[in-house]
Parts: C-alpha cells; structure tokens; sequence
C-alpha cells in the first residue's frame, strides 16, 4: 500500500493544526514492544548547530528526529524565510561542504554519522543541474553509468523514468537541457534523482523558479512519484501553500539563527494542487499559519537582547 495513504484524513488537518505539536526533543522516541528491534531513525538531528569561518552562525541547536516507520515514508517540508538555514539542514544530511561537517551536535542517518555523500540520499537543486552536453536522456542516465550498469539497461530505465517525470520520450528523450523549459528541466532532475532509489530525498526549493501553473503541475507530479517511492523526502520551501501541500509534517524555521520554531502536521494532498489550495480548509491553515509565523517571529525578536 501507498506509504503515504496512512496519513491523517482530510479533514483531520485542520484538527491536528489546530493543537501544534511542540517541537520535541531528539531522540525521545517511544520504546519499543519487548522482543521487537526498533530500526535507527531515518534522520536525527542532534543539538546540530553550524558557524561559516566568518563566525556567522546559520542554525543553532536544531534538534529533531524523523523515525523509520515500516510501511510509512514521510514528507517532511522546512518551511522559512530566505537565510534562516533551510539549506544547511539539508546539505547537512547530505554531506556537502561547506555546509557539511556540523561545527557542533551530532547528524545520525539510519544511526550513523553522516561521513560524506552517500548512494542512499539523493539531492534536487533549485537551479537546474543537468549537464548541457548530454541529452536528456543520458542526464537521467548518468548515475547509472557512474554505478557500471549496462548501455542498453540504463536506457530502457531512463526511458521509463522519463516517461514517468511527464516527458514524452519520443519528443524529449534526445533533446539537450538548453531545449527544454525550466519545469522540462527540474523533471529531469528530479528522473536523474529518483532512478537511484535514493532512501532520502532532498530537494532545496526545486520549484522556487517555475512559474505558479507549472509549481501547481510539478506538485502533482512529485506526489504520485512519492507515493511509489520508498524514500523519506525533505523539501525546503518559502512557500506556505507548498509545504502544507507536499507536506506529512512542517518544520517551521525562524531565521538569526536559523533554528525550528514549531512542529506542524500538515493534511495528506488528497485532491490535486490546483484543487485543494482553493479549498478554505486549506486556505485556512496556511492563515494560520501565516499568523503563527508572525507571532512566534515577533515574540521571539521581543525575547532577544
Ligand atoms: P536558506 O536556505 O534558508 O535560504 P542557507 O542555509 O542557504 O539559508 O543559509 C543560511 C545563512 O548562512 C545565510 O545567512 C547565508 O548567507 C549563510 N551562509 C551560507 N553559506 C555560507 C558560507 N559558506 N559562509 C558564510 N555564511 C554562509
């Protein structure tokens, strides 16, 4: 079954919205039934904060921890404001300097240390990535010829996630990226990413730059490939209605240090993106949590000295 068809019903968004949860402590998961083996969380952040060389510190003392639930992938969205370290926390995971090593605190991944990149997270920019000399069809390739599979294997599995992604392999298949539109491109990105079954996704604003008929189109699209996937995903966004979207939980930064304001469940995307941002139920919870942001933003300026 669909990981993600555990989720909390439609309506119970609002409900659960309504009595946040506190941000938790890391590691403070519930014990295990005696006899059964609890596996490692899939991400536990640590009291992880991170100072440049410049001694500015972009995040302070994040702490969470996403568990590793049998038959339940999670959606995690990092919602923020520019500069607040949403991309620190998740060059962190993936352990890509300069944001990678942590200067404090502890990244465990599936309950090691991350050590550096790794085949079992895979990552998604906003701008686009794809190499201009290959065309679209050996970009989504390109990891599997990194990993030796054979010519005519990772062309058949290119063509079909090409065709997954929404290109038509017989019109785009042998195009080169410079003959594509932005949405064309992150498609292919996001292809070139999933092909590797990665056991993370990171994907930092991937449609920060596409166009809001487009983003509403690349929504969808993510859901139904997620829905397949067994991968855990964070998506980093400064878009409320895109975190509450996409997301099984929202974890709310606040920027100077970037550190987590609030936990949030969000509503499972049951209806396609165009539909269910118009619904007031929805609209409503990103109000609210508009105005949540606010409030614990100026309380927290009014907290500093
Ligand atoms: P976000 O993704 O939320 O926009 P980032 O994680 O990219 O934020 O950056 C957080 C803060 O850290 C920003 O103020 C940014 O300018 C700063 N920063 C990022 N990289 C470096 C670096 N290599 N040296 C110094 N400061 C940096």
């Amino acid at each position: 079954m669909s990981t993600r068809e555990h989720r909390t019903a439609p309506n119970g968004g609002a409900k659960a919205l309504a009595a946040p949860a506190e941000h938790a402590p890391a590691l403070a998961a519930p014990e295990a039934p005696a006899g059964l083996i609890e596996p490692p969380p899939v991400v536990v952040f640590d009291k992880v904060s991170k100072t440049y060389e410049n001694g500015f510190t972009a995040i302070k003392d994040v702490s969470f921890v996403v568990k590793d639930i049998p038959g339940k992938m999670e959606f995690v969205t990092i919602l923020g404001p520019s500069g607040c370290g949403k991309s620190t926390v998740l060059r962190l995971i993936a352990g890509l300097p300069p944001q990678f090593p942590a200067t404090s605190g502890e990244v465990l991944i599936l309950g090691k240390p991350v050590a550096g990149p790794g085949a079992d997270r895979g990552m998604v920019f906003q701008d686009y990535t794809s190499f201009d000399n290959r065309t679209v069809e050996d970009n989504v390739a390109f990891g599997l010829e990194c990993r030796g599979v054979a010519r005519k294997e990772r062309r058949e599995r290119a063509r079909e996630w090409i065709k997954k992604v929404g290109l038509d392999v017989d019109r785009d298949a042998l195009k080169y990226p410079h003959q594509l539109s932005g949405g064309m491109r992150q498609r292919v990105a996001i292809a070139r990413t999933l092909i590797l079954r990665p056991r993370i996704i990171l994907m930092d604003e991937p449609f920060g730059a596409l166009d809001p008929t487009t983003r509403l189109k690349m929504q969808d699209m993510l859901v139904s490939l997620v829905r397949e996937a067994s991968a855990t995903v964070f998506f980093v966004t400064h878009s409320i209605e895109e975190a509450v979207y996409l997301g099984d939980r929202t974890y709310v930064f606040s920027s100077c240090p970037g550190t987590i304001l609030k936990e949030l469940p969000v509503p499972p995307p049951d209806f396609p993106a165009k539909e269910m941002q118009r619904q007031p139920e929805f609209m409503q919870i990103v109000f609210e949590i508009r105005d949540m942001i606010e409030n614990l933003e100026s309380s927290t300026r009014a907290g500093d000295e």
